[in-house]
């Protein structure tokens, strides 16, 4: 088996707690609303699930799956949704579910591409946010955790399409030192 590597910068205990007062906080916030959670996949698959199971209010499930264009370590900002929604979101509450904001491009496009189907409202909920790489101004609703510029693997997200199992969130050392 290949080595995974990296020490843990956000461990599985942590990443539990803290999705358990998110899925309390979007509880309180979308009791009544006839809501959706749409998860951006591949790398949201992990923490969706879990988020998901911390929300305790009757919800539909739907994915968007996207590649983005360029490669994964820096991020081009250009997106292309590979699978469409399968539910009607017109009318209803869409949370959408991301991995990881960076530059920001990602949410943008998908907010602006959902709002065309005329949701009653759209937010978004990131288990990561790197506040220090924003390029463009986008709101995000609930965010798990608040990262420094680092390339993060593990939980859902990947290096060249692996290490999305890891249980914790790694920093990836580019050099390829393990520790
Ligand atoms: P944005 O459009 O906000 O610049 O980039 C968002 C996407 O870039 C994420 O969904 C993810 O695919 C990728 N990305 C950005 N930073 C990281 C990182 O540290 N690790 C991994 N694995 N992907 C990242």
């Amino acid at each position: 088996m290949e080595r995974i590597f990296g020490r843990p910068i956000v461990t599985q205990e942590e990443m539990r707690a803290r999705i358990k007062e998110l899925g309390k906080q979007i509880t309180a916030d979308y009791t009544g609303k006839d809501f959706v959670l749409v998860g951006v996949l591949k790398g949201a698959y992990a923490f969706y699930a879990d988020l998901a199971r911390a929300i305790r209010i009757p919800m539909r499930v739907d994915f968007l799956v996207v590649t983005s264009y360029g490669s994964r370590a820096k991020t081009s900002g250009k997106v292309k949704i590979v699978t469409e929604l399968t539910e009607d979101i017109s009318g209803k509450d869409v949370l959408l579910v991301e991995d990881i904001v960076d530059s920001g491009l990602t949410a943008q496009y998908l907010i602006k591409t959902l709002a065309k189907q005329k949701p009653r409202s759209i937010k978004v909920c990131t288990l990561l946010s790197k506040p220090e790489r924003r390029t463009v101004d986008v709101t995000l609703d609930y965010v798990g955790f608040k990262i420094p510029n680092k390339y993060v693997v593990g939980y859902g997200l990947d290096y060249q399409q692996k290490y999305r199992n890891l249980p914790y969130l790694a920093v990836l050392d580019m050099e390829g030192e393990q520790e």
